[in-house]
């Protein structure tokens, strides 16, 4: 359900002037109050609403958009502010997805920096919600490599009598992503099974440093 208002009503509401007959049809024509250039000329419309669409056009300034873009001109407005309001109105509080609560810099990580979430909403609803989907997604997967990552960190600090340093290097990391890495990392390390991927980079760093962790010499020494 929409909690967005029909553009005909914000129209009316905000008194512009609608010529008489078009209310019900396909096309809502009205003065534009954009470009004012049908202001004097008593027969002509040139904006144009579509009540279906919610969304509004122009034909001569070629202004277009939702009805929020109409009702923030209308009003002097911020869109934000506006569906803010909107929310409240509805007694409908808004939870926000996982992946509208990523920073600006959060999604500059993962490539998305110039994301608007408002406006893609307004724009197509069913697109918008695969495409928050999609950038979650996205951020799911770039955290668990940088957990990786951090395991290898940790791993390596282990076996180079660095921990200390490892350690500073993971709370760096989880600073600039604004995640913690650290608990998980120190948790799978400190476990006698691996996870196949863990072990790979265990082997990654053997294969570097040339040598092991004491608990496989261990292990072999048992056998
Ligand atoms: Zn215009």
């Amino acid at each position: 359900m929409s909690i967005l208002p029909n553009i005909v009503d914000v129209a009316l509401e905000h008194n512009l002037t609608v010529k008489t007959g078009t209310i019900g049809k396909k096309e809502v024509l009205c003065k534009c109050p954009f470009c004012l250039e049908d202001s004097n000329k008593p027969n002509k419309y040139y904006l144009s609403l579509n009540e279906n669409k919610n969304v509004f056009k122009c034909w001569y300034c070629k202004k277009y958009g939702g009805v929020l873009k109409l009702l923030s001109f209308l009003t002097d407005q911020k869109e934000s502010d506006i569906i803010e309001s909107l929310r409240k109105q509805n007694g409908f509080s808004y939870k926000k997805h996982p992946a509208e609560k990523l920073s600006r810099n959060q999604l500059r990580m993962i490539g998305f920096p110039n994301i608007n979430w408002v406006n893609n909403r307004e724009f197509d609803v069913d697109l918008y919600k695969a495409f928050r989907e999609h950038v979650y997604k996205e951020w799911l997967a770039f955290v668990d490599y940088q957990r990786l990552e951090a395991y290898q960190t940790i791993y390596t600090g282990i076996l180079t009598n660095d921990y200390k340093g490892a350690i500073a290097k993971v709370e760096k990391l989880e600073l600039e992503l604004g995640v913690n890495l650290l608990a998980d990392v120190l948790k799978e390390i400190s476990n006698d099974k691996r996870t196949e991927r863990a072990s790979e980079r265990e082997e990654f760093v053997h294969s570097i440093l040339n040598k092991e962790h004491p608990f496989y010499t261990l292990q072999s020494s048992i056998i």
